[in-house]
């Protein structure tokens, strides 16, 4: 069971975050990994909990020191990644990991980890209802969504790299589905 990591990615507003919760209830033997991002904390986000927040310069430092397993730059002046010693943490612990990632930092952290790793694609049944649910999520300005449904777009060419695409239409039967794959990835 150790050493395994799945993998979610999926453009914004897909329930990725819906489903990675949700799996993480079920299974007290997984672990979330904490990324490092350069972003400002929102709401009541804490560091070390939702992100370890880092300035940019710091964020620049580690990438110098090859601290990162992957990074990218989500957003224009946003770094996102992946510390190995966050990975090393959860591993020590006995944990599987689950990562939530953009789609690039999914390609290449399923490279990394080859076989071991179960590769998600969480994909909304069209960008209309894409847009429908960050519009009633109600946490991004009416600027940013069309900023991340526009980047949807491309996003969605990604979804061939992944093990499993798992479309998000029906709530309840995106849950079952994410736990059937979940569990039989655990059980080889
Ligand atoms: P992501 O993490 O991919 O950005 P979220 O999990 O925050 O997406 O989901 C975006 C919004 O859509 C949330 O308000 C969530 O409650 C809602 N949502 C998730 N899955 C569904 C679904 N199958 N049908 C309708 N709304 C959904
Ligand atoms: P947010 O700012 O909304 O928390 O996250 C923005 C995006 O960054 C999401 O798509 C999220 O999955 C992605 N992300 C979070 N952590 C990482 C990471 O470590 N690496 C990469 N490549 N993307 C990440």
């Amino acid at each position: 069971m150790s050493n395994k990591v799945i993998i979610f990615s999926a453009p914004s507003g897909s329930g990725k975050s819906t489903i990675v919760n949700h799996i993480l209830k079920l299974h007290p033997e997984m672990e979330f990994s904490v990324s490092a991002t350069s972003r400002q904390p929102r709401g009541s986000e804490r560091d070390g909990v939702e992100y370890h927040f880092l300035t940019p310069d710091e964020f620049r430092r580690r990438i110098a020191e090859d601290c990162f397993v992957e990074y990218e730059e989500v957003y224009a002046g946003s770094y996102y990644g992946t510390l190995k010693s966050e990975v090393q943490k959860i591993w020590d612990r006995g944990h599987v990991i689950i990562f939530d990632v953009d789609v690039k930092g999914g390609v290449n952290l399923k490279k990394y980890f080859g076989d071991k790793a179960l590769s998600v694609f969480i994909q909304a049944p069209s960008v209309e209802e894409l847009r429908k649910r960050l519009v009633a999520r109600g946490t991004d300005s009416p600027e940013a969504i069309e900023r991340r449904v526009a980047k949807a777009a491309e996003e969605m060419t990604y979804a061939d790299r992944f093990d499993y695409i798992l479309v998000n239409d029906d709530l309840q039967a995106a849950f079952a589905e994410a736990e059937e794959t979940v569990d039989k990835f655990l059980s080889v």
